[in-house]
């Protein structure tokens, strides 16, 4: 039997979207697009710090809103079950700051990421990505250490990491994303996955 890894992605998949938290606690509607509204994710991360500093808000502010967020319900539990079977590193392109008070909720499970640069002042100056299409980079080092890989995301960032996977899941997918990619076989409830998960393991 071929040692697996499972990758998922953190946003969608265990947790809600960070910053549609952060436009619905501050108000400001423009910082609801996601990775499923813009593909680029430079122009996306550009666009929000610049509405950030328009309206003054600091690193600080938007931990506190992270703060009142929970994992999604039934996440911690899926992710205890997947853990007891294979191994799982969750692939983010959220930034170490901001997943901290996530990962204490479901049990400090391994998570690669990106990191933000704060200015003195604690205002969010800019944001350094660890590697471009980290996800799919992550997923092809693991299968060169001989590992099968399994992958769950939700959005357009994940279907690279899909892509290069041994076997990619849509999970909490809309619609046009899934017709957009039908080669993914698309679950939105966690049993569902689990299940999709465990019958990939050979
Ligand atoms: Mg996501």
């Amino acid at each position: 039997m071929q040692q697996t890894i499972v990758t998922l992605d953190l946003e969608g998949v265990l947790v809600p979207e960070i910053w549609i938290a952060v436009a619905e606690k501050t108000g400001i509607d423009a910082l609801r697009r996601t990775t499923r509204d813009e593909p680029d994710y430079d122009v996306l991360m550009k666009g929000r710090l610049d509405i950030l500093r328009a309206h003054g808000l600091k690193l600080a502010d938007i931990q506190a809103v992270i703060d009142t967020l929970a994992p999604l319900d039934g996440a911690k539990a899926f992710l205890d079950e997947l853990r007891k079977v294979t191994q799982v590193v969750l692939l983010s392109d959220t930034f170490e700051e901001f997943a901290q008070p996530l990962m204490k909720q479901l049990g400090w499970p391994t998570i690669l990421c990106h990191q933000l640069e704060v200015a003195s002042d604690g205002s969010i100056a800019n944001y350094k990505l660890r590697q471009s299409n980290q996800k799919q980079h992550a997923v092809s080092a693991f299968k060169s250490l001989n590992y099968r890989v399994i992958a769950a995301g939700d959005s357009f960032n994940d279907t690279t990491m899909l892509g290069e996977a041994d076997v990619g899941f849509f999970f909490h997918a809309p619609e046009s994303i899934k017709k957009q990619f039908p080669q993914f076989e698309a679950f939105d409830e966690y049993a569902e996955l689990t299940a999709a998960i465990k019958g990939a393991l050979v």
